[in-house]
């Protein structure tokens, strides 16, 4: 099997370190928000991948941590007037829904960093020590000008890093590229007992701290996230976890690509941000999951109305080779012809050479296509015997429905599904409802119920809350 790895920039065979083992690390949430679709990209892609490679006798040792002490998440916990753990804890369980729902199994291993800190300490107390980290005021930071071979994983040249770097007033570090292995708290804040006084751990130190643990090994098989986490966090997990240890942190480095909407960046402040939760309530998980996996994981996405649609129309057609050859074992017809043994033989091939060829799940779908209209055609033509119906059933079994997970699938019928109406029906559904509002303010009563009254007969109901009426379909 061949995987692309970042940090050489080319495709290589795939050794695991340790024969039959592989110990694989991707960077978890930050546990203050519902995941979005960007969120659950990683989150399905190395799912998935972790299923192959179990499918191909490893034993996979799969750590995701979670990140409940940060900025972000202190400050949403100071505005819901709840402690950060609670708030971190609040949405692990929400993320837990998601990833269920998106057919992603739970890691070996979720590691907390709140339940870590002791290990953190020692590694940054060990970095000091051997002159890659420093202390000031309370703050520790790590030392990049001590760390020579710092960029090597992003290709960044250390002085452009310099130039460019943008540094906070209140950073106390010596040198603009020097990332905080520890910070001092303010008054009030969460913080642990340290060596350097009352704090907490920065960011990227956890994932660095907690590979090591889950996996009792200084060197990962593999180490997967988003594209975006490439520089700085995982350019500083190489330079401190290789300044601990002195042996090589990662062997392949995997990274998914960017999704955009639209063809823009996501982002909150353009508005264009899409939670798994509201998806979910028009579209299967594995539909998400689907889209997410039609495309190859290094390539973009681009994620607009008619993507999720298409691959809810694509997901059926699978669906409908998969409904049928379930039909087939039970059907005892003795046909002279079969096409389906074959077939499905080359099919298998097709499918596994694609997936060795760094996991590419668009190509691995194509061939299942073509396996479906197979199927149609094996039916039409009573071209199918038991041995090729099971062989054609195990094929789709193994691969759609438990590594790649995408099926079985059921559509979700929405109850109140006004999305076919159109804005003038909606605006105009908006003007009865203001002119109810206005004739119960004036009292009339009468003429409010008829409003409500002759909507109900077209299945519509007028909802009086707290806030103002609003309307649904029945
Ligand atoms: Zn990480």
């Amino acid at each position: 099997m061949k995987v692309y790895n970042t940090a050489n920039r080319k495709k290589e065979e795939f050794n695991s370190i340790n024969k039959g083992i592989v110990n694989m690390y991707v960077c978890g949430p930050t546990t203050y928000n519902l995941i979005h679709i960007g969120n659950a990209r990683p989150l399905v892609v190395f799912d998935a991948f972790r299923n192959y490679l179990t499918s191909l006798g490893y034993q996979v040792n799969y750590i995701q941590n979670f990140t409940d002490v940060d900025d972000k998440i202190i400050n949403k916990a100071k505005d819901e007037g709840i402690g950060p753990l609670e708030l971190a804890a609040k949405y692990i369980a929400e993320y837990t829904k998601d990833a269920e729902s998106l057919r992603v199994k739970k890691a070996t291993f979720h590691p907390k960093v709140s339940e870590n800190i002791d290990e953190i300490i020692e590694f940054i107390a060990n970095l000091i020590s051997k002159g890659f980290a420093y202390e000031i005021d309370g703050d520790v930071y790590f030392d990049v000008k001590n760390y020579k071979p710092y960029g090597k994983l992003s290709g960044k040249n250390t002085d452009d890093l310099k130039a460019g770097a943008r540094v906070n007033v209140d950073d106390k570090k010596t040198s603009p590229l020097d990332f905080a292995l520890w910070k001092n708290v303010k008054e009030g804040e969460i913080n642990w007992i340290s060596p350097w006084g009352k704090g907490r751990p920065g960011w990227h130190i956890e994932c660095s701290t907690m590979s090591m643990k889950y996996t009792n090994s200084p060197t990962l098989d593999i180490h997967g996230g988003g594209q975006d986490l490439i520089f700085p966090h995982h350019e500083n997990e190489v330079a401190q976890s290789e300044a601990y240890t002195g042996a090589p942190f990662v062997k392949y480095w995997m990274h998914n690509g960017f999704i955009t909407v639209n063809k823009e960046k996501m982002s909150k402040s353009l508005g264009n941000f899409f939670l798994v939760r509201e998806i979910l309530e028009k579209f299967s998980g594995e539909v998400i999951r689907y889209f997410l996996l039609s495309t190859h994981y290094r390539n973009p996405i681009d994620f607009n109305d008619g993507a999720l649609l298409e691959s809810e129309k694509s997901l059926t057609k699978l669906m409908t080779g998969y409904s049928n050859l379930e039909k087939l074992l039970n059907d005892s017809t003795e046909n002279q012809e079969d096409i389906l043994l074959e077939e499905f033989k080359q099919i298998e091939e097709k499918i596994e050479k694609a997936l060795q060829d760094d996991f590419n799940t668009a190509l691995a779908f194509s061939y299942f296509f073509d396996g479906s209209k197979i199927i149609t055609r094996a039916i039409n033509e009573n071209k199918y015997s038991k041995e090729g119906v099971e062989r054609a059933y195990n094929i789709f079994n193994k691969y759609l429905v438990d590594i790649l997970a995408v099926l079985p699938f059921e559509k979700i019928e929405s109850k109140e599904d006004d999305s076919s109406d159109s804005e003038v029906f909606k605006k105009v559904m908006d003007i009865l409802v203001n002119v109810r509002n206005t004739a119960r303010k004036d009292k009339n009563f009468a003429y409010g119920d008829l409003i409500r009254n002759e909507l109900a007969k077209l299945d519509i109901d007028i909802i009086d809350t707290k806030e103002g009426s609003t309307w649904k379909r029945k």
